[in-house]
């Protein structure tokens, strides 16, 4: 392995299908440095300011401004819109299978370099300022794990979170207030047909990625939340973490932990839940089988029926 080469545990999959949660709980483990979505940490930290998952603005948390002078003598340092254009050009869905092929134009080789370099020298530079071996980083987007896995700096493993689509419709149909800035914004809402067929494409270029043979673990949100400390367990070993005995932070209720405490942490993007601390349960929400109309539920399940009988979600058990 490189000197210097920063591991990294990718959390993927579409929006509202736990994510948080799980970069939240790995991010509890001794040694791991969980730091929210770091896709958006260029327009929403350095640009808009939005506030850490500290509750303190980005430019004002302490950890970030290390971490930017770590990285790059300092966030003034970074030019912003050369990201934007280099993501514009490398980070796009369109691009994933030219990516999976692995065939690039040198041009486009020199472009993929240069974006994901300043994701290494973040990383990197998270792990220094932290002192942990492992940096979560739960941006989600498929697209942008396929360009991480070609940077050599950067030991990749993609933890890949699948929720049963109907579920995930639901969650994306519903308003939510973002908690990010002191102007009220909302979450970006879809249709359960635009939500269904995000998820298909988000899991099959998962599939995808796990095919060019980038360490992937697939994850179902719903055996998670059965077995919270097996799932963990599990991830944990995926990500090279030393075994542990128990998870303290997990509580256990008639023998099956059924809520977890959560300490505060640096997160820089992601969902409302990344502000909440303290004891937070650990459960399944299964109210899209009441609130999801079955009309909708019938379109979901119609757009993603290949993909949601691989993942077992039309069997009995579902
Ligand atoms: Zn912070």
């Amino acid at each position: 392995m490189p000197a210097g080469r920063v591991r990294v545990l990718y959390v993927g999959g579409l929006g509202r299908s736990g994510s948080t949660l799980m970069e939240r709980l790995v991010g509890q483990l001794p040694g791991v440095c969980a730091v929210g979505e770091l896709v958006h940490l260029w327009e929403r930290g350095v640009v808009a300011d939005e506030r850490c998952g500290c509750g303190e603005s980005f430019g004002r948390c302490p950890f970030w401004l290390q971490v930017g002078k770590a990285a790059f003598g300092g966030w003034d340092e970074v030019d912003v819109s050369r990201v934007a254009a280099l993501r514009a050009r490398v980070d796009r869905n369109r691009f994933i299978p030219a990516l999976a092929r692995g065939h690039l134009r040198p041009q486009t080789r020199e472009l993929l370099a240069e974006y994901t370099s300043c994701y290494a020298r973040l990383y990197a530079a998270v792990a220094e300022v932290s002192g942990c071996d492992l940096v979560v980083d739960s941006s989600k987007h498929a697209s942008l794990g396929f360009c991480l896995r070609w940077q050599p700096d950067i030991d990749l493993r993609v933890l890949h979170l699948v929720r049963d689509p109907r579920a995930v419709a639901y969650s994306w149909s519903r308003q939510v207030l973002r908690p990010d800035t002191d102007r009220p914004s909302y979450m970006t809402r879809y249709s359960p047909a635009t939500a269904a067929m995000q998820w298909d494409i988000q899991n099959a270029a998962f599939g995808l990625l796990a095919r060019t043979g980038c360490p992937l673990m697939r994850l179902r949100y719903e055996d998670f939340t059965s077995e919270p400390e097996r799932s963990l367990r599990r991830v944990a070993g995926f990500a090279g973490l030393p075994a542990q005995d128990s998870y303290p932070f997990l509580t256990a209720a008639g023998g099956a932990p059924v809520s977890a405490w959560l300490d505060g942490g640096h997160s820089v993007s992601g969902n409302p839940m990344r502000f909440t601390t303290g004891q937070v349960p650990i459960s399944r929400d299964e109210k899209w089988r009441t609130h999801l109309p079955e009309a909708q539920q019938r379109v979901v399940t119609a757009l993603t029926w290949p993909l949601m009988a691989g993942y077992g979600y039309l069997g009995a058990a579902s």
